[in-house]
């Protein structure tokens, strides 16, 4: 499975904010804003682009246009904090949602809400900030798949060891980008160092 670790300066700058404790809500869900920017350009670096005749002010050139068949799966609720920047840059995205929830005990992920459109031949871009075990990028892949998608890539803040073997099991098809890759999960799941627990410091439920 590839997985890719963005390592700009700036990607490790916004990764530190996060991962500080002291980082309040506010400046967290814009700081994962500009991390998701610099994830996303990664992301796509590969991306197909149509060639377009257009004119400057001088005279006639080519260009590029990235097509529109591109879709985002926010999974709920962190995968909402890395939105904004994708439809930013992706104009024309169209947005999934998948609910899933992980049984805290378990931590097997629970599907609580699903909305995606079909996926055949487009361009599937999941947004699932922590990859712990895995469990709940794996179902969404299993989702995004049961709906046509050949092309997936995670787009993650931070991934860990059994998250990313899991995924390198169940869909080695899978790009994964991510912003760190920690050591090692703790007793509840969580990562670590990590930066807690994403959607309570996004939206401030801690
Ligand atoms: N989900 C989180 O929000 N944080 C973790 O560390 C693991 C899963």
């Amino acid at each position: 499975m590839p997985l890719t670790v963005v390592d700009h300066p700036l990607t490790r700058h916004y990764l530190t904010i996060l991962r500080d404790v002291r980082t309040q809500p506010e400046r967290f869900r814009e700081t994962t804003r500009r991390l998701a920017y610099t994830l996303l350009m990664e992301a796509t670096a590969d991306m197909p682009v149509d060639a377009v005749d257009i004119n400057t002010p001088l005279q006639p050139t080519t260009g590029h246009a990235v097509r529109s068949d591109i879709v985002a799966i926010a999974v709920l609720r962190a995968g909402l904090g890395l939105l904004e920047a994708v439809v930013d840059l992706l104009p024309d995205v169209k947005v999934g949602y998948a609910g899933v929830q992980r049984d805290e005990a378990t931590a097997m992920p629970h599907e609580y809400y699903t909305k995606l459109p079909d996926l055949a031949s487009c361009s599937v871009l999941i947004l699932e900030p922590m990859l712990a075990t895995g469990g709940s990028l794996s179902w969404a892949v299993d989702r995004a798949k049961e709906r046509g998608a050949n092309d997936i890539t995670a787009l993650c803040v931070v991934a860990a060891p059994d998250g990313v073997t899991r995924l390198e099991g169940d869909h080695p098809d899978v790009h994964v980008v991510t912003a760190g890759y920690d050591s090692r999960l703790n007793d509840q799941f969580y990562i670590v160092p990590g930066l807690g627990d994403m959607g309570d410091r996004l939206f401030g439920t801690l």
